[in-house]
């Protein structure tokens, strides 16, 4: 009886672990993927707003603007490469916005 449980025990955990393996193989896939786009998106959006912050309208490197998501990531994940849902902010509008919408709410 206690051989069969713990047969029982060694099969799920391993049959756990494998999944969790493919799992995180897929993310991060998925995140390579994510910045890729993200890249483009910027380039397009850098583009659209002339170079400028769309808060402060300072112009500024496609380096130090930051894709900021109108309608957060975490409220609709669909809409995270939407580019109708970014806009480009300098880094000094990007952490006052966050601040003003939930000061907990990661950038
Ligand atoms: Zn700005
Ligand atoms: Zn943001």
């Amino acid at each position: 009886m206690e051989v069969f449980k713990s047969f029982r025990l060694f099969g799920l955990y391993f049959y756990v672990s494998s999944i969790r393996m493919k799992r995180r193989r897929t993310i991060d896939e998925k995140m390579r993927n994510h910045h890729k786009e993200l890249r483009k998106k910027k380039l397009l959006l850098y583009k659209l707003q002339d170079g400028c912050c769309s808060n402060c309208g300072r112009h500024f490197g496609s380096e130090a603007l930051e894709i900021h998501h109108l309608v957060g990531i975490s409220e609709n994940p669909g809409l995270a490469l939407a580019t109708s849902n970014m806009v480009l902010l300098c880094h000094e509008c990007h952490v006052k916005v966050h601040r003003k919408i939930d000061p907990r709410d990661e950038i």
